[in-house]
């Protein structure tokens, strides 16, 4: 059985972790990114939703 929370994606060749899903801080669920019309991660159970802001 593939492990639940499994959130990142380590990339050997690269030596580099990517995050691969994030944890709602309402309700601790994995949340969804979605690209358009914004980059945003959503969480489909309680609704929150928090901007990707870039250019850092
Ligand atoms: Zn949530």
């Amino acid at each position: 059985m593939a492990e639940r929370y499994k959130l990142y994606e380590i990339d050997y060749d690269a030596g580099r972790i990517k995050l691969k899903n994030k944890v709602c801080p309402k309700c601790g669920r994995v949340m969804a990114f979605h690209k358009s019309p914004v980059p945003r991660w959503h969480c489909g159970y309680c609704g929150y939703v928090e901007y990707v802001r870039e250019g850092k």
